[in-house]
């Protein structure tokens, strides 16, 4: 019973450092087919807090860093 126990054990941490290699070596290989020079950066209409482009709210041509912001900049 213990002996089984300590299978189970031992699948599922060997099966998880075997997962999360894979993730790893996914999010590296899929990171260099975007090169650096793709990455491009959006002002805040509101604070004009530079921010990743993919990570910015998009409304009528402005860009926002969060909700917040967005709200903000249309009650003004
Ligand atoms: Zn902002």
């Amino acid at each position: 019973m213990f002996s089984r126990l300590l299978w189970l054990v031992f699948i599922v941490v060997v099966g998880g450092m075997l997962w999360f290699r894979i993730k790893r070596f996914m999010r590296k290989h899929k990171s260099s087919q975007a090169p650096m020079t793709t990455f491009q950066t959006v002002r805040c209409a509101h604070c004009g807090i530079h921010l990743p482009e993919q990570e910015a709210l998009r409304e009528d041509g402005n860009s926002f860093c969060c909700v917040a912001h967005q709200k903000a900049f249309k009650a003004r």
